[in-house]
């Protein structure tokens, strides 16, 4: 289990570099973020949050009850739009309405170095969008109005302040 890196911590500002070789150690450090995600009962998990800077994110389908994992995630398609409370394991406790598209296919590499293609619809298709925007340092915190920022206030400078 490795530590989740919380907002206010530089790191998950970084831009994640591509993975150019699925050896040993990325399968040992997908392993411990599987364990993490699960740990922490969170639908998505990009490898930014536990520090380490590549493009990789797991996500939890709901739907067959099994864990994705998705290594040099491209979205190829978008369909739709939705607007839903969403929240993120580097921003306990805090949520914010934001819209996203209701459908997203999803192109990468498995960790057999397969390409693959998945599809998520609803809060899949949310979480697949939440995993890649952290692949470019891009948080749930853009999305949200000045008011909602002033509604969290408290609770953001404590997580700034222990990160
Ligand atoms: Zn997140």
């Amino acid at each position: 289990m490795r530590k989740i890196r919380k907002y206010g911590d530089p790191v998950l500002r970084k831009k994640s570099e591509e993975v150019k070789d699925i050896d040993e150690k990325l399968i040992k450090l997908i392993n411990s973020m599987k364990e993490t995600l699960m740990d922490r009962k969170g639908v998505g998990l990009a490898a930014v949050q536990i520090g380490v800077l590549k493009r990789i994110f797991i996500a939890y389908n709901p739907e067959v009850e099994k864990l994705i994992t998705v290594i040099n995630p491209e979205i190829v398609e978008t369909q739709g739009e939705e607007i839903d409370m969403e929240g993120c394991l580097s921003f306990p406790e805090i949520y914010f309405s934001i819209k996203r598209a209701s459908k997203t296919v999803v192109k990468g590499y498995n960790e057999d170095g397969k390409e693959i293609i998945v599809e998520g619809k609803g809060i899949l298709s949310r979480c697949f969008q939440h995993e890649i925007d952290h692949l470019d340092g891009t948080l749930i915190i853009d999305y949200a109005t000045e008011e909602e920022k002033k509604f969290w206030k408290e609770k953001l400078e404590n997580l700034k302040n222990d990160s």
